[in-house]
């Protein structure tokens, strides 16, 4: 930790040097410790994807000299997951340097193949069940990347830390779409959900860790949904469940790319 110089007031010229000194250094302190952050952000968010390529490795070294479509479809996944993993880094490095230079591709999505694809995935890889309730065709604008990297932090949590059945409903409303998260697992303490979205936050340690968690999801997915301005509540019930709901605005409000 950087100690600040002692400035001798009364010597003007010296004593300008010496803060202008102190706030180049605490900059320094700052970007520094945004870059220790970043380490540990990396390696979280970089399991997930590692986990899906691996378990379509396996099928594929299991089943995939013998069976064409499943050789086809690992390598499918193995190289659109390769590929999610190679753009999260590309956007982590934007994300730890500063969030109000971080470009962002707004376009049109159609939010209910994305929540169909996304939610295919996670079946795929955890052999869970996720239902799925959305009209068909519901178009929204935002960043698709970093939209998918938002649900897939939260679906993600919504597995780790129940055993059933999750549930996704999205209902359209005058300005926004909400979509709800629901599962049906270990729930969370009211006094701990105002920290929840805080870096290393963690209120089931043991799970956590046994899931690989770092307590850096949620804080990233903080952030993300800043930049996308879509707004994040959490209801929980301590062994009955947690639902998280975005609000996701139909239209991008500073139009294109203009960050
Ligand atoms: P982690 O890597 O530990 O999962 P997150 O930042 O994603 O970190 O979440 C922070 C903490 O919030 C978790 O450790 C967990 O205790 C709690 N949490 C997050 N999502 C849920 C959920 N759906 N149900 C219960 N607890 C949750």
């Amino acid at each position: 930790t950087y100690e600040k110089l002692e400035i001798v007031e009364g010597r003007d010229e010296l004593a300008e040097i010496g803060r202008t000194f102190n706030t180049m250094m605490e900059a320094l302190e700052t970007n520094y410790k945004k870059q220790e952050q970043f380490v540990s952000n990396a390696s979280h968010e970089l399991k997930t994807p590692l986990t899906v390529i691996e378990s379509y490795a396996k099928l594929l070294l299991r089943r995939g000299f013998s069976n064409e479509k499943v050789a086809q479809e690992a390598l499918d996944a193995i190289v659109s997951e390769s590929s999610r993993m190679n753009d999260m880094i590309v956007q982590m490095l934007e994300l730890a340097k500063n969030k109000e230079h971080l470009s962002l591709t707004v376009e049109n999505i159609n939010l209910t193949k994305l929540l169909e694809n996304t939610l295919e995935e996670m079946r795929q890889a955890y052999n869970r069940t996720f239902s799925l309730q959305c009209d068909e065709g519901l178009f929204i604008q935002s960043d698709e990347q970093k939209l998918k990297q938002l649900l897939f932090i939260i679906l993600d949590n919504a597995r780790k830390y129940s055993d059933e059945n999750i549930d996704v409903q999205v209902v359209k409303e005058n300005d926004s779409v909400k979509v709800d998260i629901q599962d049906y697992g270990v729930g969370i303490p009211q006094d701990q959900l105002p920290h929840l979205f805080d870096r290393f936050f963690r209120v089931h340690q043991d799970r956590s860790r046994k899931t690989g968690g770092t307590g850096l999801g949620l804080a990233i997915a903080k952030d993300l949904a800043e930049i996308l301005q879509i707004q994040i509540e959490v209801e929980s019930e301590l062994n009955v469940g947690t639902c998280f709901t975005l609000q996701i605005p139909l239209t991008f409000l500073n139009g294109e790319d203009n960050r």
